[in-house]
């Protein structure tokens, strides 16, 4: 993620300044935007739609959570919101409008307060509240200190989002960028395999060049292919950070062979496969990937 890092630091960062102070009209953000998604999809300022696998995904479904399945690119629009509430948390807790009593304030509450129903009810449901005479103040329920943060104010925006499981194991392995954001497409399956092509009218192989089958998509390539399934024999299975890495690798190795069979004219080759993958295993190891190296996950028969 050290990457992706970099990018929020430089071209995030700079508007946060102005989100916190002022609201940015829509073709301002827009066209921040615009500058971010080009320089994660290509590097510079200018991108088209098609140029990437990954600007085949909303924009909005990339800038989730990595836990909700995004890319954890901040929605400068949310963060904007969450920066200016800084604004109402300092004000002071008013009896009257302020949501004190069970998440609500007593003109939501009890919006006809001075009925004798009403009035009833209110008094039964503050039964239990015990009033001081000492200033009240605003406790923020989604940080255990009790205090705002514009942190826990942005993550609150995504409350009641799908969790994307597998977030843990794809972020938090030894992978490289290209790797991970690779299998992050493959598990939504938004990579260009026959189902995808066809559906779109674009040129495609009839069947699966590794194994002569039907290829129907990226779970074909990676899983069920006989080819898949030979490469995955051969990697002992581990349950640690590491095996996690070697699957992403294990993964975009085999997504590589099949690429090169399909416009390169290759021949599938498990050993050719299997040996990049040691290869590109060994490059990590030198890199620092200590871990990787411990395991002797891949055998050669
Ligand atoms: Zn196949």
């Amino acid at each position: 993620m050290h990457m992706l890092k970099k990018f929020w630091s430089v071209l995030t960062a700079i508007p946060i300044y102005l989100l916190l102070a002022l609201k940015m009209p829509k073709w301002f953000i827009c066209a921040i935007n615009k500058i971010r998604r080009g320089f994660l999809w290509k590097g510079s300022k200018d991108v088209n739609g098609g140029c990437c696998l990954v600007a085949s995904l909303a924009w909005e479904k990339i800038m989730r959570l990595i836990d909700l399945g995004g890319l954890g690119i901040l929605n400068l629009e949310v963060m904007g919101w969450a920066l200016q509430m800084l604004w109402l948390c300092g004000n002071d807790t008013l009896f009257r409008s302020s949501r004190w009593l069970l998440g609500k304030s007593i003109e939501e509450l009890a919006p006809n307060v001075f009925r004798t129903v009403t009035y009833l009810e209110l008094w039964d449901a503050i039964s239990d509240v015990h009033l001081s005479s000492s200033a009240d103040i605003h406790r923020w329920k989604f940080e255990s200190s009790g205090f705002f943060s514009s942190r826990s104010a942005y993550k609150a925006f995504f409350v009641g989002a799908i969790k994307f499981e597998p977030w843990k194991r794809l972020w938090k392995s030894w992978a490289p960028n290209k790797c991970m954001i690779f299998l992050w497409l493959a598990v939504r399956n938004r990579c260009w395999t026959v189902d995808r092509l066809q559906k779109r009218e674009l040129p495609h192989p009839d069947y699966c060049l590794l194994c002569d089958q039907e290829e129907k998509n990226i779970q074909h390539v990676l899983t069920s292919c006989v080819f898949a399934r030979k490469s995955w024999r051969k990697v002992q299975k581990h349950s640690k950070k590491e095996f996690n890495s070697l699957v992403i690798l294990g993964a975009w190795f085999l997504w590589k062979h099949r690429n090169s069979c399909v416009f390169a004219g290759s021949a599938p080759n498990i050993q050719i496969a299997i040996q990049a993958f040691k290869d590109e295993a060994n490059l990590w190891i030198a890199g620092g990937a200590k871990g990787v190296a411990g395991l002797q996950l891949v055998r050669i028969s």
